[in-house]
């Protein structure tokens, strides 16, 4: 049976992981039919929308994706093209397995933790009042009423909205995976110290949820000695459950300990739609030079193919990368202890090294 599958390349370093990764895909022998869809600013130009309809239909009728990274200007210009798909799909689980493989240069040798993001809400639900304008002097005019606290005149505001239908089905959401997955434990991050409504409101609705999972264990911790401690000791940490923003840094950080973001893979995942892409962004600086890292971006088409029910064909291609990283030979600048070491092979040149692992597993 093929698999259907949009396709969509991303721009910046996006097309090259992208085709690296579609290669190794295919060298599985698994069978995919590509639907390829472009967003974004290239869109654009080529179509006057950020958004092409039939972009979202293809994702839609297919509900599997596959997609390089994306630009968002900083600052002015158009909204996060990531955070509007999440959003309109309503890909409310980010997941983020962090693992150390062997050969990789990193003083943590047994990590393996699992980030379960939520996506839709927080800091980056993207409700914004800009500087002088009306929105933000109403606002300020409602916080006096109801709080009696002063918002300055010369502010802008983000809302931070936590809805208890959101955390408890993040939080479901990790329970779940752990449970399938064979995992020992969920760890929320929080600050219900201070936001006590919020975060506290996430933190009681965990609680809740924890108690339907008496096989897995449940602890929580504020969020900012759970930094010190993934730091220190992050062996005794296996599925986090986290709010938007903690996920957002935190997933960074996990990358750091497991050797960088040339090696750190995601999905967002709604009920019935998956997106598949790397934690990293498009990078613009190596776009076009055959230079970054594609096993991010492997490494979520493993997750994928997991998804798609192919375990036998993801456990493969998950063992062709690890020996790749671990003979050390064909890898990107990312994962050679001196970047400027001049031995290390292009974004292509690593999609070589692991089809031609598939290929010896097969004779
Ligand atoms: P980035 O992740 O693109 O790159 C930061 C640095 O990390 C790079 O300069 C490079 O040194 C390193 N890096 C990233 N990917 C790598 C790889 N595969 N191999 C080796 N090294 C790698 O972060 P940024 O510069 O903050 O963002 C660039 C653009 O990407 C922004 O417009 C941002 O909004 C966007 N972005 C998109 C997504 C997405 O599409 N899902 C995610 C994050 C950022």
């Amino acid at each position: 049976m093929k698999h259907k599958v949009t396709f969509i390349p991303g721009d910046g370093i996006g097309p090259e992981v992208a085709k690296a990764t579609q290669r190794a895909l295919e060298a599985t022998g698994v069978q995919f039919q590509w639907d390829t869809a472009i967003i974004g600013r290239q869109a654009l130009e080529m179509f006057g929308t950020l958004f092409p309809e039939s972009a979202l239909e293809s994702i839609k009728r297919n509900r599997v994706a596959l997609k390089g990274p994306v630009t968002t200007p900083i600052g002015g210009g158009f909204r996060s093209v990531n955070v509007t798909l999440r959003q309109k799909l309503d890909l409310y689980a980010g997941l983020r397995p962090y693992k150390t493989y062997p050969g990789v240069h990193t003083p943590y040798k047994n990590v393996d933790i699992v980030v379960v993001r939520e996506n839709t809400e927080g800091l980056y639900a993207g409700i914004e009042f800009a500087k002088d304008s009306p929105g933000t002097t109403k606002l300020a005019e409602l916080v006096a009423q109801t709080t009696g606290d002063k918002i300055r005149e010369d502010s802008a505001v983000s809302l931070r909205v936590i809805s208890q239908t959101a955390s408890r089905r993040i939080v479901k959401f990790a329970f779940e995976y752990a449970r399938q997955n064979g995992r020992k434990k969920v760890t929320v991050f929080h600050k219900a110290n201070i936001l006590k409504l919020s975060d506290g409101l996430f933190l009681d609705t965990a609680r809740e949820i924890a108690r339907e999972y008496p096989d897995i264990e449940f602890t929580d911790t504020v969020v900012d000695a759970a930094c010190m401690q993934l730091v220190r000791r992050p062996e005794q940490f296996d599925v986090l459950g986290l709010p938007n923003f903690y996920g957002d840094f935190i997933s960074d950080l996990c990358a750091g300990l497991v050797g960088g973001l040339g090696l750190a893979p995601g999905a967002n995942i709604g009920d019935d739609i998956a997106i598949f892409e790397a934690a990293h962004g498009s990078a613009p600086k190596y776009a076009g030079k055959n230079k970054v890292n594609p096993m991010a971006m492997m490494l979520s088409g493993v997750m994928m193919l997991r998804y798609l029910g192919e375990k036998d064909s993801a456990e493969r291609l998950e063992k062709a990368i690890a020996e790749v990283i671990a003979e050390g030979k064909n890898v990107t600048y990312d994962l050679k202890l001196d970047p400027q070491d001049n031995t290390a092979v292009g974004t292509s040149q690593v999609a070589d090294a692991v089809i031609e692992k598939l290929k010896q597993a097969r004779k």
